[in-house]
């Protein structure tokens, strides 16, 4: 793919050893260049004019229709239902996250097909710990995010846009496949929010399926119901951020609100996709008695003792570089009051080799998984029970160790 103006640099180029335009059309390397294909290409005025070319449509969006409205196409607005935001976008315009864009009265998704990032990463790292551990999970994501969190740790893609990185289109088919030649049982899609790319993960995960490789999202949950029971027929695991249990931390933080997240997490727990949550505990702005011991009631009445919750280590980053980091006692106080609550598998996230890293059997206590960074070390469940007493221990266990 090329862009007009890449196209009259190497043309200005290719003149300049030359000597002159006229002989491009000799020289047997430009021939493929010049020809119908390529022309076409060289139309692009930017690579966002191919990006918009090769969007397919876009699922969860409707048409809004003013009364008595005699508006033509070019001029209509549609309402993006993918998230909470609800965009209403007026053509040629983008939503908040920037990669769902009106074109001519259909919306159309900019990063189907257009990932900006992939490493393999181990499981525990999404963090996932009662769901494969050991597992290598081939890890995914694009550009863009409905949410602006002032802590964000990935905001130099999440905050981006797709044209910010030129990429290749690649199909959800070849993924599967790149995932199933690295012999990774897992696809994470992960990094940004990959709501935003709900129709490209959908696709991988059915693809991957077909391979015997499943798929977990790891999400802020902000997701509106029906694009959410879409993806939890083709998911296996869902990790959900519950930043704080507070509307004014959502709405000041991170330009979100608090409820719609609340209705994704119950939505996932009665599902049969495996569900963990993670609350990374901000300095002064979410650490408080009150909003921990809201948020462990809030888990414990709506979804039960059983989903992990992870207390994660806040790092400064992004706009928020003037708060330390975490005191590891607040992570610590935090653990205590859920499982004195009766939480049964809450975690200190973020602190390396920490004792709240591990996994304790919620009857007679004793370590049913060692962790070392983001390595399980030690694993003593089998056939989903505890090694010692027999317990049944909630997740999806199949130790790889
Ligand atoms: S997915 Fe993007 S365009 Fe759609 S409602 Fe959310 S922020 Fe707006």
């Amino acid at each position: 793919m090329i862009s007009r103006r890449d196209f009259l640099v190497k043309l200005a180029k290719i003149a300049s050893v030359v000597g002159g335009t006229g002989m491009i059309l000799f020289d047997p390397s430009w021939q493929k260049f010049l020809s119908g294909e390529y022309l076409n290409i060289a139309f692009a005025d930017t690579y966002l004019d191919e990006i918009i070319r090769s969007a397919p449509r876009a699922r969860y969006w409707k048409p809004i229709l003013l009364k008595g409205d005699n508006s033509s196409k070019e001029e209509s607005i549609v309402r993006c239902l993918l998230c909470a935001n609800g965009c209403a976008i007026v053509n040629g315009q983008r939503g908040r996250c920037r990669t769902r864009m009106n074109v001519n009265g259909e919306l159309k998704s900019l990063v189907y097909g257009r990932p900006i990032a992939i490493h393999i990463d181990p499981i525990e790292k999404k963090p996932f710990y009662h769901f494969l551990p050991g597992t290598a999970a081939f890890s995914l994501a694009t550009a863009g995010c409905p949410l602006h969190c002032k802590f964000c740790q990935n905001w130099d893609i999440s905050q981006s846009s797709p044209e910010d990185h030129q990429v290749s289109f690649t199909t959800s088919a070849h993924i599967a496949h790149v995932a199933y030649t690295n012999k990774s049982p897992v696809i994470a899609y992960t990094y940004n929010e990959p709501t935003v790319f709900m129709e490209y993960l959908t696709d991988i995960a059915r693809d991957a399926k077909k391979l015997g490789i499943r798929s977990v999202l790891v999400s802020c949950g902000f997701m509106k119901e029906e694009p959410l029971t879409e993806m939890c027929s083709v998911l296996d695991a869902i990790k959900i951020d519950l930043k704080g249990y507070s509307n004014d931390f959502y709405r000041n933080v991170c330009g979100a609100e608090l409820q719609p997240v609340l209705k994704s997490i119950k939505q996932v727990a009665k599902s049969r996709v495996h569900l963990e949550i993670v609350n990374l505990v901000v300095p002064t702005l979410n650490d408080s008695d009150k909003m921990l011991q809201g948020l462990i009631d809030w888990i414990l009445g709506e979804v039960g003792p059983d989903v992990p919750i992870h207390f994660s280590r806040f790092h400064p980053d992004y706009q928020m570089r003037n708060l330390p980091p975490t005191p590891v006692a607040t992570l610590e106080r935090a653990y205590n009051m859920a499982m004195s609550k009766g939480i049964h598998y809450p975690y200190v996230g973020n602190v390396p080799d920490h004792p709240g890293n591990k996994t304790y059997c919620p009857n007679c206590k004793k370590v049913l998984v060692e962790r070392q960074a983001f390595f399980t070390t030690e694993m003593n469940i089998k056939n989903g029970r505890c090694k010692f007493c027999g317990r049944k221990i909630a997740g999806v266990w199949a130790s790889r160790i």
